[in-house]
This record gives C-alpha cells, structure tokens and sequence, in this order.
C-alpha cells in the first residue's frame, strides 16, 4: 500500500510565509527572514518539504498577500 498525499509535480498556488509582526520569533530553525515580494514586509521564508520544488508554486508571498490574492 502506498499512501501519495500529494504529488511533488502538483502546483499548489503561493508559498505562505508568516509575517515578523505575526510572529516575532521563528518557530523553527529553518527559517529564514525575509521580505515579502508583493507588500515588501517582513515575513518567515519557510523551508520546502523534502520532495518539493519552489518551481512548483507560482510564487511566495506573506500570508496577507496570499489572502488578498486568493
Ligand atoms: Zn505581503
């Protein structure tokens, strides 16, 4: 039995990366600050899934952008 949530081939919109003013403290070593493309705030870069592509999405953006442009 194989179990295949998702497909490193699917596209899966915006990559969502948390605002610094939402979260002052990184949640996880990972991740990296950075600012966001659209808005040009202060946002978490998250690290991809093992598996994933960042050609993948169409692109990053904090979680206010992705709300605005969903
Ligand atoms: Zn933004």
């Amino acid at each position: 039995m194989s179990i295949t949530p998702r497909k490193a081939s699917d596209r899966d919109g915006y990559l969502m990366m948390p605002l610094v003013k939402n979260i002052p403290e990184p949640k996880h070593l990972g991740w990296r600050r950075t600012t966001c493309p659209a808005c040009g705030r202060e946002c978490w870069e998250r690290p991809l899934p093992e598996g994933f592509d960042r050609a993948a999405f169409d692109g990053m953006l904090c979680t206010e952008c992705t709300l605005r442009t969903v």
